[in-house]
C-alpha cells in the first residue's frame, strides 16, 4: 500500500463515492416523485435505496418480521437496509457510520474544518458520557413506541398511506426546508465544528443502535501495548475521542470503525484491526460494510425482498391523494 493510501484518505474516497451515489439515487426519486404527482408522463421506477432513510418504518417492519416471519410489503428495501447496518455493525463495527454514511462526510469535513480553524474542542470521559445520553435516550423512546405497539397497530402503520408516501415526504423536507429545519440543521453543522462528529455522538439514534450491536462484533481496533510509544496520536486522531492510546482493544460501543487512529499511529503494526483474533489490513472495515450492502441488496433483489411490490397506478393514486396540491418542482 502507497503512503498516500491512508485511511483518512480511504474513508474520504468511500464516503465521498457514496454520497455521489446517493446524490444520484436523489435525482432519480426526483423524476419518480414528479410522475407519482402527474407532473410529467414519463414513469421512472422508484429507486429502492432511498427507503433507507425510513429508519422507523424499517424498525416496525422488522418487529413485525420477528413476530410473523413476514417481510415488510410496503417498504422491502427499507428493511433490508435496516437489516444489513445491523449485519455490518455486528461484523465490522460501525463501520457504516464510520466509512459510508453521508452525515459522516458531513462531520469528517467539518471537523477538518475545526481542526484548521483551531476551534475543536475534545470533551474529557465524564462530558463524553453526557454528550452520549441522548441518543441512547431517543433510541430507548423509539424502541419503548415500537415494541409496546400491538401487530395491528404496527399493520395498520405500516399500510397506512402516510407510510406509503413517506419516502417522499422525507424528499420536500430536504427540497424545502422551512426556517426552522435551516436553522437547527445549521446550529448542528456549528456544533460539528467545535466538536467532532457531534450528531453521531450526540444525537443519532440509528447510530445509537449501530453502536450496541457493534458491542458484540468479533472485530475491533487492537493496540500491541510492547510496541506502543505511548506518543497519544491516535487518541488525538479519534473522531469520537476514545482513549486509543490507554486500550489494548477498542471495544466501545461509539468506535465509529474509520481506523484514522491506525493512520496516524506512527509505529508499524503497532495498531490494527483484528476480527476473532485474526489481524486484518484497515482497509478491511470499509471494504466489509462496502460488501455487505452490497451483498444484502443483490440477494435482496433475487429474493424479492428489494422492489417495492406497489402497483405504479396506486402509488400515483396514493401521491395524488395525499401530496397532489403540490407546486411544480
Ligand atoms: S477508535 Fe479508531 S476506529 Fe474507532 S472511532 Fe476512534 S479513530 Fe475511529
Ligand atoms: S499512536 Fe501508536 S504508538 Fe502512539 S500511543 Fe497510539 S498506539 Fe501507541
Amino acid at each position: 500500500m502507497r503512503k498516500h493510501s491512508t485511511p483518512a484518505t480511504l474513508r474520504l474516497l468511500a464516503q465521498g463515492g457514496f454520497a455521489v451515489f446517493l446524490v444520484w439515487t436523489g435525482l432519480r426519486f426526483l423524476d419518480h416523485v414528479r410522475w407519482a404527482l402527474g407532473q410529467s408522463e414519463v414513469w421512472t421506477p422508484k429507486p429502492p435505496a432511498v427507503e433507507g432513510f425510513l429508519p422507523i418504518s424499517a424498525l416496525m417492519a422488522a418487529k413485525r418480521l420477528l413476530f410473523t416471519g413476514a417481510y415488510d410489503p410496503i417498504h422491502p428495501a427499507g428493511l433490508t437496509i435496516f437489516l444489513a447496518l445491523l449485519a455490518i455493525s455486528f461484523l465490522w463495527r460501525k463501520g457504516f457510520c464510520g466509512q459510508l454514511c453521508p452525515v459522516g462526510l458531513l462531520s469528517n469535513l467539518l471537523e477538518r474544518l475545526g481542526r484548521r480553524l483551531g476551534v475543536v474542542w475534545r470533551p474529557g470521559p465524564f462530558a463524553r458520557r453526557v454528550l452520549a445520553a441522548p441518543k441512547y435516550l431517543l433510541l430507548a423512546a423509539f424502541c419503548y413506541v415500537t415494541f409496546s405497539m400491538g401487530a395491528q397497530d404496527i399493520e395498520a402503520f405500516l399500510r397506512a398511506p402516510f407510510n406509503m408516501v413517506a419516502d417522499t415526504k422525507m424528499l420536500l423536507f430536504f427540497q424545502q426546508p422551512s426556517a426552522l429545519s435551516l436553522g437547527v440543521l445549521g446550529l448542528l453543522a456549528a456544533a460539528s465544528v467545535v466538536i467532532p462528529a457531534f450528531w453521531c455522538r450526540a444525537l443519532c439514534p440509528y447510530g445509537a443502535l449501530l453502536g450496541l450491536f457493534s458491542w458484540l462484533s468479533p472485530s475491533a481496533i487492537t493496540r500491541e501495548e510492547a510496541a506502543c510509544i505511548g506518543c497519544g496520536r491516535c487518541a488525538k486522531a479519534c473522531p469520537v475521542g476514545l482513549p486509543v492510546d490507554a486500550l489494548r482493544r477498542v471495544n466501545s460501543p461509539e468506535c465509529q470503525g474509520c481506523a484514522e487512529c491506525v493512520g496516524a499511529c506512527p509505529v508499524a503494526g503497532c495498531l490494527g484491526v483484528r476480527f476473532a483474533g485474526l489481524r486484518l489490513p484497515w482497509w478491511s472495515l470499509a471494504a466489509g460494510s462496502l460488501a455487505v450492502l452490497l451483498g444484502a441488496s443483490v440477494l435482496a433483489d433475487a429474493l424479492g425482498f428489494w422492489q417495492s411490490p406497489i402497483p405504479a397506478p396506486m402509488v400515483r393514486r396514493m401521491h395524488m391523494l395525499l401530496l397532489g396540491q403540490l407546486p411544480d418542482f
